[in-house]
Order: structure tokens, then C-alpha cells, then sequence
């Protein structure tokens, strides 16, 4: 009777666990993770969680892959990440409040560290405790869908060729948006005798030693390939914008002229008359949020911006208040705001915090949206982003951070951009968390070819 009791007990207590599904571990995923294990370390009653993730291990785009295309099992290929590409912000400006780098490195680092040096600062973290288990490596969600009060999650376990179906409380989104390129097409493309390539496949800028380079596009990715391509010894880049050229003092080797009208054989002709013959054309023409797996009334469709609509707070779906999306804003911040982000969702998850009415919503969406429409400048667009991610951090409990601190830092960032695109990456920063200020890296960042941990770290060299 008693033995009959508690099974029953136990099995209607696991029956009214909530269930969430945190879908991607990368670096927003990492955190929703984060922020529930915090939440249990400090006594709370924690849901069930599965975070599916389609690569074989975790850390986003942050964990490099040669691949290009798809994988061994004909899923699309997420990463966006090539060899030698360093952070583009100084790394102070998107410390975790919870493990700062002088935890993590066990001394400062300097602001600017390659690739590799901050994948093994994302994973410090969240590979101390048990977190992994919670994470289905190899499995691609490919169906959610919402009826009566829950989720169906269809995934496929890639390695076994299964397919399974799950039934889940609340949905995280946490899939990335820089992942899905978007290509646009240009007459003579079709006929060109070179290469042409999406930033989303650009792995190895020595490929193009002593090239002629086009590099379409205006922004960060056209900025750091063709800052790549140069360093690399590519023979000339050619930059094409098609609004606003970015304006910076290129060295010699690279120009910026206006919009690509076509190519002729192996020439790029553009539209103020500028020729140049090329043996590759880079398109650094940005990404798509693509969501293929969601149905379509749970489905953001926003274009790269820094809040998109229909998400209170950036974060909960208007239309479905138990489907949340992490990261989906234009990013200065980064890290920390992921971190703000998935605590506020962690909270919303757990009851600790209340979804006001619909036009409580509609309005505080409204408000964030008309400000972000009226920015005009990067000044004001960090702005906008601190402004937002101090909102959120008031909403739960993440440690303490000095935000007026990394407002600050993005805004000197900017101006050391303008002064010397070549030299911005060679600039020291303190810490909003500890306070300690970064030393010089030993190299100048032009000159420095190999981006190694190890090298990085080797702050005794010369
Ligand atoms: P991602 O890192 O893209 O992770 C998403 C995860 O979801 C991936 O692991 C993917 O495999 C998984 N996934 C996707 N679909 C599914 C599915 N259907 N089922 C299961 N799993 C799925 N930020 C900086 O702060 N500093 C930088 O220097 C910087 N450099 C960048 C350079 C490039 C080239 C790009 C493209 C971005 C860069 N970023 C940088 C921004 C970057 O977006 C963030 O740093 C961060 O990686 C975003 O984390 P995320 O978790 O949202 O997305
Ligand atoms: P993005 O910021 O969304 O920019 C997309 C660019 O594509 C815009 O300049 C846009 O120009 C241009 N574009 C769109 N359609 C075009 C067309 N038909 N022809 C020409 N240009 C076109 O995307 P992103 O530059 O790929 O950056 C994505 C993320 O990667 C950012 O978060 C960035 O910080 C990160 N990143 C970091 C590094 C690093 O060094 N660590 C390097 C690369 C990227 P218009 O303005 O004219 O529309």
C-alpha cells in the first residue's frame, strides 16, 4: 500500500514538472543553461530542461569548423567563423558579471583575443558543474508546434538516424541568427571565371594570397574579411558598398568604391565607374533569421536589427508567452546581454516574474521599436543597447555589472575604429567586473599570424 503510494507520488510529481526545451548551445544557450544551475545552487526547484543541439558539441559559432556546406549527415552547416578572426569589441564589454576573465585565465588578458582564447572562456564556466547532460549533442530540432497548452518538438538524432517526438511546457529559441546567409545575385556572376563565396564559407583568408579581391557589403563582416584578406597578402581588395561606406582609413591595397552594377568576365564594374579585375568575389551581405523547424504562428521574421518586433523585453513572443528567443537582436552587446536575457527568461519560466497584459506588451514594445527607428548613429545605437540590457538586468538577479563602464568602453571602441582601423584591436580596456585593465598584447595585431591559446597567452614573449 505504502510502496503503491509513493511510486504514485513520485510519478505525479514528475508529471507536473514543468518541461523546457532550450534549442542551440551556443553562447545563448550556454547561459539560459547557466542561469537555471544558479537558480539551483541557490535552493530553487528547477524544471526539467533538454537543450538540443545539432553540432556534436557546444559554443555556437564560437566552435570552429573546417566544414563547409553540410555535415556528414547532410544537415546545413551553422558556423560562420574562420581561422585567425579576433574578437571585434574588446572583450571587457562582454565579460560575464558571474566569471570574469581573471577567474577564467587566472591573471588580465589583453582586449582583444582571438577566437579560440574566448571559446575556452564561453565553455570555463559551464564545464564545471553537469551541465552537458542536459545537452542532446547530434540532434537537429526539425518541428515545433503548439496546440492545446504545450509544444510538440519533433528532433532527429543525427548519429542514429531517429527521429523523435516530446512534449514540452515552455520553448527557448536560442538557434543564433548569423548562420543562414543571405546571397544576393549580380549580373555576370553566372559567367565569372573566378570564386565566389558567402562570408558564412569564408574559412582561411591565405587562400587568397596575392588575389584581386571584391568584398561585397558595409559592415563588420566586410570590414574584418577584407581587413584579412590585406593581412593575408591578397594582391588588392576592393570593397563595394551599396548604402554607406564605412569610411574608414583603409591602408594601401584596400579602396572602398560604391555598389557593384556587374561583372564583365573576370571584371567588377561598379556603379561610379570604378573597374577592377578580380579572381574573388566575397559577399559579406549578412544573414538570415531563418527558423525553418518553428510553424509558422510561432515564427520571428525580422530582418537584422537591434530590437526586433514582437518580443516583450526582446525576449517573450507577443503571441505566445511561453515561447522565448534569445539573442535575435543586432549585437554590440553580446554575452552579457545573452546572460540578462536568459535570467529574465529563467524568471519568466519559474513564475518569478510576471507577463503584464496585452497592452502592457504591446506598449512596452512599441516604445523600445519607435526609439530604435529614430537611431542614427553607432553613438546612439550603443546606447540604445546598454539602455535595453540595463532594463533587463534590473528584472532579475545577475550579479552586478558596471554597464556605464562598457557603454563607455564601446564608445572610445568606435572612435579607435575611425582613428586606425589597423591599431583599435591593439587598445588596452579595464574590466567592468574586477576593475583590473588588460595589458598590451605582445603583438600588434597586424603582425600577429598566429592566433593560438597558447601564443595569446604567452604574455612573456616578445
Ligand atoms: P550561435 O553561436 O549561432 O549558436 C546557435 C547554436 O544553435 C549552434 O550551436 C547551432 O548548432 C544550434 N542550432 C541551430 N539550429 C538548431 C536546430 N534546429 N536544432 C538544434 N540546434 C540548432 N560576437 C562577439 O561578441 N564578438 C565577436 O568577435 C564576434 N564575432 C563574430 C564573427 C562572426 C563571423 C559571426 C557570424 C558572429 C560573431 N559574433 C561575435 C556574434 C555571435 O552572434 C555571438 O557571439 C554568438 O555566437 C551568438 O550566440 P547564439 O547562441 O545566439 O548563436
Ligand atoms: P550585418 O551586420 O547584418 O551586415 C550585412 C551587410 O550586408 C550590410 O552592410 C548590408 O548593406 C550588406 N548587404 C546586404 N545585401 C547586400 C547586397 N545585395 N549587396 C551588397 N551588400 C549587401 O552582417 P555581418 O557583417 O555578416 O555581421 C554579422 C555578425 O558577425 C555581427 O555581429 C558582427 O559583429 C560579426 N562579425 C564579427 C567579426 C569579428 O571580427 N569578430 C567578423 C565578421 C563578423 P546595406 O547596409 O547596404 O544593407
Amino acid at each position: 500500500m505504502l510502496v503503491k503510494y509513493i511510486y504514485k507520488f513520485n510519478l505525479d510529481e514528475k508529471n507536473l514538472m514543468t518541461k523546457v526545451a532550450i534549442i542551440g548551445a551556443g553562447p545563448c544557450g550556454l547561459s539560459m543553461l547557466r542561469s537555471f544551475e544558479q537558480a539551483e545552487k541557490k535552493g530553487e526547484k528547477i524544471p526539467q530542461i533538454v537543450c538540443f543541439e545539432k553540432q556534436e558539441n557546444w559554443g555556437g559559432l564560437w566552435n570552429y569548423s573546417w566544414r563547409t556546406g553540410s555535415d556528414q549527415y547532410g544537415d546545413p552547416i551553422p558556423n560562420s567563423m574562420y581561422r585567425y578572426l579576433w574578437s571585434n569589441g574588446p572583450k571587457e564589454c562582454l565579460e560575464f558579471a558571474d566569471y570574469s576573465f581573471d577567474e577564467h585565465f587566472g591573471k588580465p588578458i589583453p582586449s582583444f583575443p582571438p577566437r579560440e582564447v574566448l571559446y575556452d572562456y564561453i565553455l570555463g564556466r559551464v564545464k564545471k558543474g553537469n551541465l552537458k547532460d542536459k545537452v542532446k549533442f547530434n540532434n537537429t530540432v526539425i518541428n515545433v508546434s503548439y496546440s492545446g497548452n504545450n509544444f510538440e518538438i519533433t528532433s532527429h538524432d543525427k548519429k542514429n538516424d531517429k527521429f523523435s517526438r516530446d512534449v514540452f511546457d515552455y520553448v527557448i529559441v536560442s538557434t543564433g541568427h548569423f548562420s543562414v546567409p543571405f546571397i544576393p545575385e549580380y549580373p555576370g556572376m553566372k559567367s565569372f571565371p573566378g570564386r565566389i563565396l558567402h562570408s558564412h564559407d569564408f574559412r582561411d583568408a591565405e587562400e587568397f594570397r596575392g588575389k584581386n579581391v571584391i568584398v561585397l557589403g558595409s559592415s563588420y563582416s566586410a570590414e574584418d574579411v577584407a581587413l584579412q584578406c590585406h593581412k593575408y597578402g591578397a594582391k588588392s581588395v576592393t570593397i563595394g558598398y551599396r548604402h554607406n561606406p564605412m569610411g574608414f582609413k583603409w591602408p594601401n591595397g584596400v579602396k572602398e568604391v560604391f555598389h557593384l552594377d556587374k561583372l564583365v568576365g573576370n571584371k567588377a564594374i561598379f556603379k561610379d565607374g570604378h573597374e577592377q579585375e578580380a579572381d574573388a568575389i566575397i559577399l559579406c551581405s549578412g544573414y538570415l533569421h531563418h527558423f525553418p523547424f518553428l510553424s509558422e504562428d510561432l515564427k520571428l521574421k525580422t530582418r537584422n536589427r537591434l530590437y526586433p518586433p514582437k518580443l516583450y523585453k526582446g525576449v517573450v513572443w507577443q503571441n505566445n508567452q511561453k515561447l522565448l528567443y534569445l539573442g535575435m537582436q543586432d549585437q554590440f552587446h553580446t554575452f552579457n546581454m545573452f546572460d540578462c536575457q536568459a535570467w529574465f527568461a529563467r524568471d519568466v519560466v519559474m513564475g518569478k516574474i510576471k507577463i503584464p497584459n496585452k497592452s502592457e506588451i504591446e506598449k512596452d514594445i512599441n516604445k523600445w521599436v519607435s526609439i530604435e527607428e529614430k537611431l542614427e548613429n553607432p553613438d546612439q545605437m550603443i546606447d540604445f543597447q546598454t539602455e535595453y540590457t540595463k532594463d533587463l538586468h534590473d528584472l532579475s538577479d545577475y550579479p552586478k555589472i558596471d554597464f556605464e563602464l562598457i557603454r563607455k568602453h564601446f564608445k572610445e571602441w568606435e572612435h579607435h575604429k575611425v582613428e586606425n582601423i589597423m591599431t583599435y584591436r591593439n587598445k588596452s580596456f579595464s574590466s567592468p567586473v574586477t576593475g583590473s585593465v588588460a595589458p598590451i598584447h605582445h603583438t600588434s595585431w597586424e603582425t600577429a599570424m598566429d592566433d593560438s591559446l597558447k601564443t595569446f597567452l604567452n604574455q612573456g614573449k616578445k
